[in-house]
């Protein structure tokens, strides 16, 4: 459920119209509401709520300073990938402590700053990885607080290029490693074995494959009690999916009840890692017409915003679903909605019907996660500006991009 709707044929982001938006910030525009996301933590917290827990949002799926200080208001963690996100992170005011850091390859220096800040738990994904938070932690004279990301070859069920618990993926260490990688760290003086962590996939849209992973999860710790390796927490990952058209996942209540209660017999707490379940919905991306135009046997219905300002469903080829900011009862046509960008994946919608003029306003829903944040300078088009609604309220909390700021690091060499 979101907080965008129509009313008297008027998309509404919370009490504030749409169109009125994109006419006092321009387009393309991300839209963001507020009241979805505090009841998306909400939602959490519920399904949480009788456990020892720790929610990290996944800062990749929106990193916006807004969206971070939000969630860190609500008592949210973070799960970080890299150093810029951990900076982020403490610049929109999260508590370091409350922050978890995955990713295969994390640099010395990465690793240097996340100790420094004195986050709660480097998520390590490779034997060798161990060696360089091992010496890290020595120079600087800390023990470093670790779990192992394992590989539980589980198929998420998800599109393969968001599929990461498989045994051909590069994610996490092969299950079959697990104990004598735990048995490494027990050995060491610099690393500390706090937790155990997986995060197989995105998109997911059945529970299905994560109760699998937390039986090897629990299969695991019960061998880790018998060499006395005793785990404070359980990292069950991300990737609960969300509705972009007619999938229909279990909701976070569901998706987590059935595996704390596989945990219930024993003592840890829980950490889960949502990225898209939190935000996508509470986002949309507001775009105008350009031109229509018929090629022989296609209508094309031209938009201001390009695979540079939302690529999901040209790099996954997603649907997701696109709207009009006011409806009408004009008759509809069968179009491909596209971008400015020059490639012909370009696209944000194949097979849409819509009924729409020039200068009219489209809005593509679901967009709040691996929107922006995936969204670049191609083709020198300025990053779109960002706002967040609150009930009638409106802050803008990202200008567009100037066009000198697209060259403002660059320089022409010298003859
Ligand atoms: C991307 C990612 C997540 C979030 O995944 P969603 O599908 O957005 O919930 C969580 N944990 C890790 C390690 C990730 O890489």
């Amino acid at each position: 459920m979101d907080y965008f709707n129509y009313k008297d044929n008027e998309l509404y982001a919370e009490d504030l119209k749409v169109s009125d938006l994109v006419e006092q910030y321009g387009s393309p525009l991300y839209i963001y509401s507020k009241a979805t996301l505090v009841r998306h933590m909400h939602a959490f917290e519920d399904a949480l709520k009788d456990n020892r827990h720790l929610i990290c949002y996944a800062v990749k799926a929106n990193s916006s300073l807004a969206i971070l200080n939000l969630m860190a208001k609500m008592g949210a963690g973070f799960d970080v990938v890299s150093k810029g996100e951990l900076a982020r992170v403490i610049k929109a005011q999260g508590d370091p402590k409350k922050v978890i850091f995955s990713g295969v390859g994390k640099t010395r220096d990465e690793i240097k700053y996340a100790l420094e800040c004195d986050i709660k738990c480097i998520n390590i994904e490779s034997e060798n990885e161990i060696d360089a938070i091992e010496e890290v932690a020595q120079s600087l004279n800390k023990v470093a607080n670790v779990a192992v990301r394992v590989n539980p070859n589980v198929d998420a069920k998800t599109h393969p290029s968001i599929s990461t618990g498989l045994k051909n993926n590069k994610f996490g260490i092969a299950f079959s490693r697990a104990l004598d990688v735990y048995k490494r760290i027990r050995d060491s003086k610099y690393l500390n074995a706090c937790g155990i962590d997986c995060h197989i996939g995105s998109q997911m849209t059945s529970g299905a494959p994560i109760l699998e992973a937390t039986d090897k999860l629990l299969e695991l710790y019960h061998k880790l009690k018998d060499e006395n390796i005793s785990i404070d927490h359980i990292d069950i990952g991300g990737g609960l999916g969300v509705t972009y058209g007619d999938e229909t996942p279990p909701s976070p209540y569901e998706y987590i009840s059935a595996v704390t209660a596989k945990l219930k017999e024993i003592d840890v707490a829980i950490y889960i890692e949502p990225g898209r379940a939190m935000v996508a919905n509470a986002g949309v991306l507001a775009t105008k017409v350009l031109y229509l135009k018929n090629n022989e046997n296609k209508n094309f219905v031209i938009v201001d915003a390009g695979m540079n300002d939302l690529i999901r469903p040209a790099l996954y080829d997603s649907w997701m679903n696109i709207i009009e900011a006011k409806k009408n009862n004009d008759s509809k046509i069968l179009c491909d909605v596209v971008g400015p960008v020059c490639e012909s994946d370009d696209f944000l919608g194949k097979e849409r019907k819509l009924s729409v003029k020039e200068n009219d306003v489209i809005v593509v829903r679901g967009a709040g996660a691996y929107g922006f944040s995936m969204s670049s300078n191609y083709n020198s088009r300025p990053l779109c500006a960002e706002v967040m609604v609150d009930k009638d309220k409106v802050s803008l909390i990202r200008k567009r991009q100037e066009i000198e700021d697209m060259w403002a690091l660059e320089t022409i060499c010298d003859d």
